[in-house]
This record gives structure tokens, sequence and C-alpha cells, in this order.
């Protein structure tokens, strides 16, 4: 097993914990003063004044004998839905201002014309995932993205048919792989292989998932795994997983759910085929935030089937309405 593998995040964070209880002369992980310390000590600590914090008082279910109501909840559900930003209920109230100002008009016209509204977060998303500006897009939602990406890329034939995904995939994604074989008139009985932990453990080992890649994956259409685990908080090793995947002639694409605005990503380096994450977690965006895609910038004169749309060819024809044969074009 190589030093990098990150079998599971758990012990890897208890490792961290011992060390830091050990520098600091604390025995035990459960002393509030290594909490205290670690607050602290934490370099980004000021960014928590960004957040709003729900009171425990206006929580449900919570017993105000137990906790000052007044106090803030410690709030650990990042991977659920993300703290709302301070500054989100000021921006969107100048649009909400702009809207009822200007109606139409704030579609080409104010700071932030809403028909381009998407690249003045471009830029920040596309660093969020180790991308060029011209491989990301903020669109749809998570389920959605899938969906669309498998449409594209999913391709089966009779030699290469299977996708290999994880047995604890969240269901969204067990759900559309399903679904994306049958509507390629495929059986997901033959062509899903859905990978189980060893027995007796809870992650993926990296080097089961090369071993299956390396037996099967002349037969592999399409990799599609987690970028963090949902349920484990396992981090894959996309790097080795998708240049394994790559010499096997697999197409490879992540589901960065939990991994947008968690950890460090850098699928344009790591050759990624295609990525989707929702960013309404770790990303902050609220309930129904817009999610996001990345297809490698390799496939950007790529003639394969796509779903388009109005918005998904060029640009500088978009509002000629001539339904012309298209000329595809990233934006
Ligand atoms: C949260 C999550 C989803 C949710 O998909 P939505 O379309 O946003 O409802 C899908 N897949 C994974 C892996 C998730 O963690």
């Amino acid at each position: 097993m190589a030093d990098h593998d990150c079998i599971c995040t758990q012990d890897k964070v208890k490792e961290y914990l011992e060390l830091m209880a050990k520098n600091v002369g604390i025995s035990d992980l459960t002393d509030p003063a290594l909490a205290a310390y670690i607050s602290d000590s934490d370099g980004l600590r000021h960014l928590r004044d960004l957040f709003h914090y729900p009171k425990c008082g206006s929580l449900p279910d919570v017993d105000a004998s137990l906790v000052d109501p007044s106090s803030d909840c410690i709030y650990l559900c990042g991977h659920s839905l993300g703290l709302m930003p301070k500054a989100t209920e000021r921006i969107m109230n100048e649009q909400l201002q702009k809207w009822a100002r200007m109606g139409v008009y704030g579609h080409l016209s104010g700071d932030l014309p809403w028909a381009y509204c998407d690249e003045a977060a471009i830029e920040g998303v596309a660093r969020l995932v180790g991308a060029t500006k011209s491989e990301v897009s903020v669109c749809n939602g998570l389920t959605v993205n899938i969906h669309v990406l498998l449409t594209a890329f999913y391709k089966p034939t009779e030699q290469r048919h299977k996708i290999l995904l994880e047995s604890r995939a969240f269901p969204s994604d067990h759900y559309a792989i399903e679904s994306q074989i049958r509507l390629k008139g495929r059986n997901p009985e033959e062509s899903m292989i859905v990978m189980v932990p060893r027995d007796g453990e809870e992650c993926l080992r990296t080097e089961d998932i090369l071993q299956k890649i390396q037996e099967e994956g002349d037969q592999i259409a399409v990799v599609f795994l987690p970028g963090v685990q949902y349920y484990t908080g396992q981090l894959f090793n996309i790097h080795t997983i998708t240049m394994e995947a790559h010499k096997k002639g697999c197409l490879v694409g992540w589901d960065l759910a939990h991994a947008y605005g968690n950890v460090p990503l850098q699928l344009h380096y790591w050759d990624v085929d295609f990525a989707c994450w929702c960013s309404y977690k770790y990303g902050c965006t609220g309930a129904g935030g817009i999610a996001g895609l990345f297809i490698h910038d390799r496939f950007k004169d790529d003639k394969r089937d796509r779903m388009l749309g109005w918005w998904s060819h060029k640009m500088s024809s978009r509002f000629q309405m001539t339904n012309g044969k298209l000329k595809r074009d990233k934006f």
C-alpha cells in the first residue's frame, strides 16, 4: 500500500488529533481543552465570522434545559447543507431589487447581467476543482448533471458496456447509472460492476479498485466513483485510479458532491474525463444552489453526441434564433 493511500479518513483524523494533543501535553482526545486549543490556533478561524451559525434555541428538538438557547450551535452538517454566508442576503437583495427596478433589462444590463452571471462565478469554481475556465460549467442540479454527462460519455458497445461504481454509492448515482444503462438498451445486471469493501471493512481499498480495473477494464466503458464517499468520508485516490483506468481504455468520471469546497482537487492535471458536483454542501450556496460540471479540455472538439440547447452552442449566434445547422462551440 502506498504511503499516500488514505484507506480510512477516520484513522487519519485520529492520527492528526493525537499528534496535536501530544504537542500540547493533553492525553485525552475528548478533553475540551484540546478542542479550544485547535479552535484558537486555526489559521482559518477568522472565516467563521463570515457565516451565520444557527442559535440552539431556534433549532427543533433542542432541550433548553441542557443548552443555552442563545448560544451558537456546533454545526457538523456542511455535508448536507452548508451554513449561510452573511454576504448572501445582501447579494441576493441586490439582485431582487434589480429585478424589481429593471425587469427584463436585467438580463443584459446592470452590474451583473443575468445572461452572463455564471461568468462571474466560473473562475472561482474552476480554481476549486483545479480546472481551466473553459472546462467547467455552472448548471442544473447534480443528479441531472450525472445524467447529462453519462448521456454523452456512456456509449456502450458489445465489448465495452460496463460501468464500475461502488456498493455504497449515493442512491442518486446508483439509480442514474442503472437507468442510463437501461436507456442505452442494456441490462443493469450485466453492465453494472458494483464494488463492495472487503469483509469487515467500510472503505474500498485503492488496490482492490485497481485490480478490478485490471481484470475487467476491457469491458468497462465508464468508471464512476465519488471523490469523497458521503457515508464513510473516504477520500478516493482520484489521480491513481484515473490513470490506471485510462491505461485500460476506460473513461473516468467523478461525483464530487462531498469533495467540492472540501478537499483540494486538480481535475485537469489528474486528467479526469468528466466530473460533477452540487454546491449547497461545502459550497454553501443554499438549498437549490446550482450544481456544476467539468469536462476535460481534451474533449473540446469532440464530436460525440451531447444534449444541446440554445445555451450550448455559439454565443455569437445565440440570439439569431435561426435554428441553423449548429456549429458546436464552447462559449
Ligand atoms: C448530495 C448528493 C447527491 C444529491 O443530488 P441532488 O441532485 O443535488 O439532489 C447526489 N450524489 C451524491 C454523491 C451526493 O452526495
